[in-house]
């Protein structure tokens, strides 16, 4: 079985309203996500799991985007020119996935099915940090999957629905065990949310849950394990 180095290369930041990730918890409150290009350094083709995006790129689809790595620069540093890119394997179509894909002229991109049905769906075209603009990756040629599936020796993706209706993970084999990119776009607090929900204080309630509020009159999802 063929091991890989998983190489991350953060190729920008955007500001994120942190409540999308936290289940609506600290709406208002601002974060500078990291856009995440992975290069998977095998023995065989040359791999992305996603292109990340450059601020020029994100400028007409979310403001305020500031560049730390474009791709071009990041795959310089394993001598690599974005042509060079035999495959990019998509967890999901979104713009800021899709950035890069313009410089990988001879990469054929690995989608789900049904993200590709999403993607031309136009249901989702009008809501918000879902959107996807086909213009960044029209005329590549997709290899289509459904389902899970070996890429490459050592390289499969994992069907992994949920923060779009195609969305993919990606597993690889490395020196040091199997490696999961997850296709989902989360933050550490994803998994453990400052708040599970604000509840009153001195309200009456005899919901267990507010039983574990904290002063702030939040619960913790550590303290919700541990009771
Ligand atoms: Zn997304």
């Amino acid at each position: 079985m063929a091991k890989h180095i998983v190489r991350p290369f953060i190729t920008s930041r955007i500001p994120c309203d942190s409540s999308i990730f936290t289940y609506l918890n600290n709406i208002g409150q601002m974060i500078m996500t990291p856009v995440i290009a992975w290069y998977i350094e095998g023995p065989g083709e040359k791999i992305l799991v996603d292109t990340g995006i450059s601020a020029e790129v994100c400028k007409p689809y979310w403001p305020g985007a500031e560049d730390v790595m474009p791709l071009e620069e990041a795959l310089k540093s394993v001598q690599l020119a974005p042509e060079d890119i035999d495959i990019i394997i998509h967890s999901h179509l979104h713009f800021d996935h899709t950035g890069g894909n313009s410089m990988c002229k001879n990469a054929t991109l690995v989608v789900q099915e049904e993200e590709l049905e999403t993607a031309t769906s136009g249901i989702y075209s009008h809501i918000p940090g879902q959107n996807y603009y086909p213009e960044l990756y029209e005329g590549q040629k997709m290899e289509i999957v459904k389902g899970d599936q070996e890429i490459v020796d050592g390289v499969r993706v994992i069907l992994t629905p949920g923060h779009t209706p195609g969305c993919q993970s990606v597993a690889i084999d490395t020196a040091n065990g199997t490696a999961i990119i997850p296709g989902f776009c989360c933050t550490e607090n994803t998994f453990e949310p400052p708040c599970i929900f604000l509840i009153q204080r001195n309200s009456i309630n005899s919901n267990p849950i507010s039983r574990g509020r904290t002063e702030d009159g939040c619960i913790s999802a550590s303290q919700k394990r541990d009771r």
